[in-house]
Order: structure tokens, then C-alpha cells, then sequence
């Protein structure tokens, strides 16, 4: 029985037909460049996401990164945020001319830890970016109460829910991406923006096309950070799907949690994640293990696809060396880079498949 960790070509089956028909709309109407498809699926995703305004750009990167800058981010400026996130959290900042400022994450949840953020903020610290990491919210409500902006990394979490409500409703801005492994995932690179701001909206709109407003007039320099056409369209048949694919992905994260736990192996061989909020959407089931380099290597070789997110927290990178963390620094996030593995979660696995996949790891650790 192999095992892949997505399975793209079973997700998109049931929607086949409608996927070409929406290619062959396109085609026709030829409005390639925002337009009527961009128009409608952000109509359609700032509903299901619970703001008034979405934006959609060229791909969560760029969403960072143009949230960033409607906030006016520049050199000189300090932006916290989680170590234990994919690249882009901490580059978007950096590439501003901002310094990011790493906060390490709590124990369970992987998310930015609200208690120590208080020390790191400075005179010159301008937001704060909270990433809800694979799929789980992070604790915006207290990271809130310093008073700074925040921009929710939400590339993974789209329809996650704190108990305070939907990730992307949370704070200044949210930020979303749609790349291929997201649980909602186009043809190719998409983002998008939102906000409950009518300012900093349009801000983001005016930044997603060089900042041009009326056309060929800038009176700041944005970028091209559009969204296709084209997956906007395709985006628009998979989204009435997401929370069909959510249920899926707790079904078998509850079903891993149930066996694991029955299993009774001792925690230091294996820790399953805690589901810390209700709307968990389990954008990865990750669980830590002492023997994670050998415990991925036997699966491997049992056909069973998984992944290290992530094996080198962002303050130890090379391209942050100036910056000057050392090892030991952020010690929650550096354990966690050396024992976290992300299972097979995605909707079509099902009970067969997560029933597999439990007896390959629960064999191997006992053995
Ligand atoms: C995927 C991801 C991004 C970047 O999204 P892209 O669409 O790949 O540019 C940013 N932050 C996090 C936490 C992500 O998982």
C-alpha cells in the first residue's frame, strides 16, 4: 500500500467536468487580467472567510509581503514573528529592509508564544506576524493586547477558527495562500489578502497593480502581485468543497489521535498534536518522536510518504546569520525543528489508509 502525503488527481475527480468547463470559460471570455473570475471568487472567499474585503494576489508570499507593506513596513522598522514557520513569514519582512525579530513558539501548539512577546517589543516595532501554524490558530486575542498591528499568516489555516472566530477576521490583515499542498489549492501560485479595513483594502488593491491608481499614475510603488484569472476560476469550483475536505482531515487526524493514544507508547517516542481550538483544520497532522530521522527512513522504504516542517528554524539560517541568534536561542523552536513529522492527513486517506500508517509507526517504535 503506498501512501503519498496529497493526492491531488483523487481531490480534483469529483470536480473534473466543472474544472474544464471553468478553463473553457476563461478561454472564451479571454479576461485574463483580473476581471470578472477574480471578482466573483473574491466576492465568494471574503464570505466564506468573514471579512469584507479580499484581496487576491499572486501567492501567499506576496500577500505577506503586500500586507507588509500597506502597514508601510520599512527599513529601520522591527517585525515579530514565529521561527518555526516556512520561509516567507521572517523573508517578506527582510526583504522590506525591516530586521525580523524572532519570538519562540509555545510547547504544544507550535504558534507564536503570547507571553514572551512583551520583552522583545522596542520603539521601533511596528506589527507583529502570528503565523496559525498547520492549521491551528494562533492566539491572536492576547497577542492583541500589545496594541500593534497584526498580520495573521494564515497560508495554512484557511477556515480555521480561534474561539474567537475565523483566522483572517482576527487581526489588521490576513494573509492566505493558495500553493498546490494548501488545503485549498489552485493550479499553480495564488494568495490572497483580507480585511475588515476599507482603507488598508485599498491599499492592497492600489499595491497589487505597481500601486497605480488611476492607471499609469503612482503615487506609491507597488508591484504585480495579481491573481490569474485563470485560478481564480478554478478556485471558484473547489472552494464550495473546503469544508467537506476539513471534515475529512478531522476525521483522520481524530482517527490517528484514538489509535496513537491506544497504542500507549511512552511520550518520548511519540507525542501526538494537540487539537488546542475546535476549528483546527489540519492543514498537517504532525506528530514529534525521538527517533524522528529513523522513524521517517522505515517509512520511506514502507511506502509511505511524509515530511519534516521544519527541520531548521528561521533564525539559524544562513541568511539571517547578521541577525545574530545562536543556537540555543529559541529553544522550544529548535527542539521541535528536530523532532516534528507531518503524516498523510488529506481528505481522500481514510480509515484504511491512517489505520496503515499507524501500525508502520507504532511497529517501528516499539521495535
Ligand atoms: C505556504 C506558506 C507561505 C507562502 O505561500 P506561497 O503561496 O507558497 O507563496 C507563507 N507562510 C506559510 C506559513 C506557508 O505555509
Amino acid at each position: 500500500m503506498k501512501i503519498p502525503m496529497l493526492d491531488v488527481a483523487a481531490q480534483h475527480a469529483p470536480v473534473e467536468d466543472a474544472l474544464r468547463e471553468a478553463f473553457d470559460r476563461v478561454m472564451k471570455h479571454g479576461q485574463f487580467i483580473l476581471g470578472p473570475e477574480v471578482d466573483a471568487f473574491e466576492k465568494a472567499i471574503a464570505a466564506y472567510v468573514g471579512t469584507p474585503h479580499a484581496i487576491g494576489v499572486s501567492s501567499g508570499t506576496d500577500a505577506l509581503l503586500v500586507a507588509l507593506m500597506a502597514l508601510d513596513v520599512g527599513p529601520g522598522d522591527e517585525v515579530i514573528t514565529t521561527p518555526f514557520s516556512f520561509f516567507a513569514t521572517g523573508g517578506c519582512i527582510s526583504r522590506l529592509g525591516a530586521k525580523p525579530v524572532f519570538v519562540d513558539v509555545e510547547e504544544g501548539s507550535f504558534n507564536l508564544d503570547p507571553t514572551l512577546v512583551g520583552t522583545a517589543i522596542t520603539e521601533r516595532t511596528k506589527a507583529i506576524v502570528p503565523v496559525h501554524l498547520f492549521g491551528q490558530s494562533a492566539d491572536v486575542a492576547a497577542l492583541r493586547a500589545h496594541g500593534l498591528p497584526i498580520v495573521e499568516d494564515a497560508a495554512q489555516a484557511l477556515g480555521a477558527r480561534s474561539d474567537e472566530g475565523p483566522v483572517g477576521t482576527l487581526g489588521a490583515l490576513g494573509c492566505f495562500s493558495f500553493f498546490p499542498s494548501k488545503n485549498l489549492g489552485c493550479f499553480g501560485d495564488g494568495g490572497l489578502v483580507t480585511t475588515n479595513d476599507a482603507a488598508l483594502a485599498e491599499k492592497v488593491r492600489i499595491l497589487r497593480a505597481h500601486g497605480s491608481k488611476p492607471k499609469y499614475f503612482h503615487a506609491v510603488v507597488g508591484g504585480n502581485f495579481r491573481l490569474d484569472a485563470l485560478q481564480a476560476a478554478i478556485l471558484r469550483v473547489k472552494l464550495p468543497l473546503l469544508d467537506r475536505w476539513h471534515e475529512g482531515r478531522r476525521k483522520n487526524a481524530a482517527l490517528y489521535d484514538r489509535l496513537f493514544a491506544e497504542a500507549g507508547l511512552p511520550s518520548a517516542s511519540l507525542r501526538t498534536p494537540p487539537r488546542i481550538y475546535e476549528g483546527h483544520v489540519y492543514n498537517q497532522y504532525v506528530i514529534r518522536t525521538d527517533r524522528r530521522d529513523a522513524l521517517q527512513k522505515h517509512l520511506e522504504s514502507s511506502g509511505i510518504a511524509t515530511a519534516i516542517y521544519y527541520p531548521l528554524p528561521l533564525h539559524l539560517q544562513g541568511c539571517f546569520a547578521e541577525l545574530g541568534y545562536r543556537e540555543g536561542d529559541l529553544p522550544v523552536s529548535e527542539r521541535a525543528a528536530k523532532e516534528v513529522l507531518a503524516l498523510p492527513v488529506y481528505p481522500e486517506l481514510g480509515e484504511a489508509g491512517v489505520r496503515h500508517v499507524v501500525e508502520t509507526v507504532v511497529g517501528f517504535l516499539r521495535g
